[in-house]
């Protein structure tokens, strides 16, 4: 009889890997509130996980893009401007186009490389090469 090890075993063998193959790439949504003269999103640093991506970058994408200063608190951007969380939305949707998803095959498994003062989309996928911003500001 096989003993309880083993029997996990087997089944951490059955379960597959998570594949984003295949799979249409859902940009996370943003959860903000206005609080005052301020935008908290309270999710941003799980946003950033998902798309793979420093929060500092992001963070410099929607200050520059929104329009307003913002600091890092955490797992929270707060931006120091009311914004509508549709407006955010908006603009996570961008950076993901822009920064994360592969123009060539529209996988969001990629990586930015930085040579020089050039900086690339190079997507593990496909293996595309697209020139992005290199400095957002
Ligand atoms: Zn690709």
């Amino acid at each position: 009889m096989e003993n309880y090890e083993q029997l996990l075993d087997e089944a951490y063998k059955k379960i597959k890997p998570i594949e984003s193959n295949g799979e249409r790439f859902e940009t996370p949504k943003a959860e903000s509130i206005i609080e005052g003269n301020k935008t908290i999103i309270s999710n941003f640093r799980q946003i950033c996980d998902h798309l793979r991506r420093k929060c500092e970058h992001l963070a410099k994408f929607l200050q520059r893009e929104l329009a307003s200063p913002g600091t890092l608190e955490g797992d929270r951007l707060v931006l120091i401007k009311k914004v509508p969380s549709s407006r955010i939305n908006e603009k996570i949707k961008e950076y993901a186009t822009e920064f994360v998803l592969c123009r060539e095959c529209g996988k969001p498994d990629t990586e930015l490389e930085k040579k020089d003062e050039f900086m690339f989309l190079h997507c593990l996928a496909c293996g595309a090469k697209h020139s992005v911003r290199a400095k957002i500001q």
